[in-house]
This record gives C-alpha cells, sequence and structure tokens, in this order.
C-alpha cells in the first residue's frame, strides 16, 4: 500500500472520509501529537488500530470529535464541573472521561465503562472531524512503545505502507498528549498530566486531584501502566544534581567507542563542556514542543542517549517529566531497549 502525506489541498478530506467510511485507519494532525484514526462505531476499524500499532488490547483509546459534534448520546450525564470545563479549555488538548451509554464499540473502551472524549483545536483536525462528522476513535500514531510523531515524516517513520494517508498540518505545536481528566466523580481528577495544568483546572473546576494508582489496583487509565515514548537505543537518566555523574558515564562510553548524547534543558547544556548535547529549551511549553522530536533524532544519531532532569517545575513540566522518567524507563531503572 502507497503511504500518502497530503497538505491542505483540494479533495484531501474527501479522501480522508471515503477512507474513514471504508473501515480504514486515517493519520491527522492534532495539537498535540498525531493520531491514528478510525470509526469509532465500526469494531473492525477500532481493531485495526490496535493491530497496525501492536497495542495492548486493554489500552483504551479516546474519540476525537469536531466543536459541534453532539456528545450527549455517548456519554450518561456529566457533572456541573465538565461543563465549565468544556466551555474554558475545548478545543483544547484536554480529553474528559465520562460514564459511556456503550454507543461507540466495544473495543474503544477495552471493558471499562466510561468513554474519553476529546475536541482537539488544530485546523487540520477540526476539518477532517468535521468532513467524516463521526466520532474517530484516535490514540498517537506511533508503532506501541515507540516516541509518539510531532510531524508527518514521524508517522511515515512508523507506518510506511500501513496506512493509506496521512493528513500534514505541520509540526505539533503541543508537543505532548493531552491531559486526561477523570470527569465521573465529585470533583475531576487528572489521570495523565499534560498541557492543560492541574492549576489550570482548578481554577476552573474549583478543585483537581492527581490520580495514583495503589499497587496491585488496575490503573484507572491503563495506558500510563506501559512503558512507553520510547527512543531505539540505548538510556540513561540522571537527576539535576548528578550533572557529574552524567558526564562520566558519558566519557565512559566514548572510551567504549559508543556515540553518546545528553538530552537536557538549555541551562543545563551549558555545563556540559561542548559535548554533544540536544537542547529541550527553557520553559516548560518550549520543552513539551521540543522533547518527541529530539528524542527521535536522538535515537538516530547516538547509541546512549543520556537524559538529565531539567530543574523547572510547575504547570507544563508536570507533563514534560512524566513522559521523560517514561521514555527514559525510569520506573524500571536505567535499562536497555
Ligand atoms: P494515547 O491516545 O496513545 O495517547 O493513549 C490514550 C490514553 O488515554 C491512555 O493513557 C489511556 O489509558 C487513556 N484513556 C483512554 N480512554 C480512557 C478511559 N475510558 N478511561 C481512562 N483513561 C482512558
Ligand atoms: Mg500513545
Amino acid at each position: 500500500m502507497e503511504t500518502r502525506i497530503l497538505s491542505r489541498s483540494r479533495g484531501w478530506l474527501d479522501l480522508a472520509k471515503q477512507y474513514i467510511e471504508e473501515g480504514d485507519v486515517v493519520a491527522f494532525h492534532t495539537e498535540t501529537v498525531y493520531g491514528l484514526g478510525a470509526n469509532a462505531f465500526s469494531d473492525a476499524a477500532v481493531l485495526r488500530i490496535f493491530e497496525l500499532k501492536g497495542r495492548p488490547q486493554d489500552n483504551p483509546l479516546i474519540v476525537h470529535v469536531h466543536s459541534e459534534y453532539d456528545i450527549s448520546p455517548l456519554i450518561d450525564g456529566e457533572p456541573p464541573y465538565a461543563a465549565a470545563l468544556r466551555k474554558a479549555f475545548l478545543p483544547g488538548p484536554l480529553t474528559m472521561v465520562y460514564p459511556s451509554t456503550g454507543k461507540v464499540s466495544k473495543y474503544v473502551s477495552c471493558g471499562l465503562n466510561t468513554l474519553a472524549i476529546r475536541v482537539p483545536s488544530s485546523p487540520t483536525a477540526q476539518e477532517f472531524l468535521r468532513a467524516v462528522d463521526l466520532p474517530i476513535a484516535a490514540p498517537s500514531a506511533n508503532l506501541s512503545k515507540h516516541v509518539s510523531p510531532v510531524t508527518a515524516r514521524h508517522v511515515y517513520e512508523d507506518f510506511n505502507g500501513k496506512i493509506p494517508l496521512i493528513l500534514d498540518g505541520g509540526a505539533c505545536t503541543g508537543g505532548i498528549e493531552s491531559t486526561v481528566l477523570d470527569c465521573t466523580g465529585e470533583i475531576p481528577q487528572i489521570l495523565r498530566e499534560g498541557l492543560v495544568t492541574r492549576e489550570m483546572i482548578s481554577s476552573v473546576a474549583g478543585d483537581c486531584g492527581i490520580y495514583r494508582a495503589q499497587k496491585g489496583e488496575r490503573p484507572k487509565s491503563p495506558g500510563m501502566a506501559y512503558k512507553h515514548y520510547s527512543p531505539r537505543c540505548k538510556t540513561a537518566f540522571f537527576g539535576a544534581d548528578a550533572l557529574d555523574a552524567a558526564i562520566s558515564l558519558y566519557e565512559a562510553a566514548e572510551r567504549k567507542g559508543e556515540t553518546p548524547c545528553f538530552l537536557c534543558a538549555s541551562e543545563q547544556v551549558s555545563r556540559l563542556g561542548g559535548r554533544m548535547a540536544l537542547d529541550l529549551g527553557g520553559t516548560g511549553e518550549v520543552m513539551a514542543r521540543r522533547l518527541y522530536d529530539l528524542l527521535r533524532k536522538g535515537e538516530k544519531t547516538a547509541t546512549l542517549l543520556i537524559g538529565i532532569e531539567p530543574q523547572e517545575t510547575g504547570g507544563v513540566m508536570a507533563g514534560v517529566r512524566n513522559r521523560m522518567h517514561r521514555a527514559f524507563g525510569v520506573e524500571h531503572g536505567t535499562e536497555e531497549n
């Protein structure tokens, strides 16, 4: 199969609509990362997403809709704070989890009685969703466990010959996946940190919790249980106060004939004495935008990628730290993959 990458051009959405209606899968730009979309009402189309990605069958998908799409048949009511949050942050990088009415394919929620819904703000995504006028189930358009894609080229690298079409809307400005927010309880609870921060949600909803899975419990957001976002080279990770140890490892790797490279904030790059480094930038927003592109660059140029925890905290940094920890396998210690 030929994989076409189309930017805005005559007929591009007609083609996308045709593929979706035929039960095929189409990749599309969003403001967070590229998505791999299929008709959420079709069992076969949704299963195709899992097959293409190699995604575990218990990791549910987010359904994407355009701004005017009526989600009320899909969800079993919403608390008042959810309506306020929708008004404040949608369209945008916030996924809201509701009680489900079970109208979409059962494979979307993987056995959970909830449904995750997102209204992306990217013009490409909005136009695509309007053209098909269906709820589109879409995880990030990367092979399972690989780094999420923030350009059409990244999607192509993972799915060339496997999907018919990539709707190219340029580089993603957000850069990390949406915030996932459980809206089924008394107060909203963050299941995955992202660009809409806890502070932003609290300021509208009055309160906002952060979910941490207890040992032995099936996590509320199963995707968070998986190692994720991993570059395909050896990795190591150091705290912000362990720069000397990171440099020792770099030098030892060089002596062994490896190609080591750091990935860290601008301020840390300046303390690495000109050694090879990928510069994440200085603010949470910039680090979010650059992280996945640099992880993909790193795996192509280095044999050992050495991540250093940024000093910065607060706001979007919670999401950036979470993705860095998971990319570098911090919960599992330093590991090769
Ligand atoms: P991805 O689209 O690849 O970024 O992954 C989607 C994320 O949303 C995963 O972490 C899922 O666990 C989470 N998610 C999707 N549906 C639900 C749901 N119904 N309840 C909780 N989390 C969900
Ligand atoms: Mg993903």
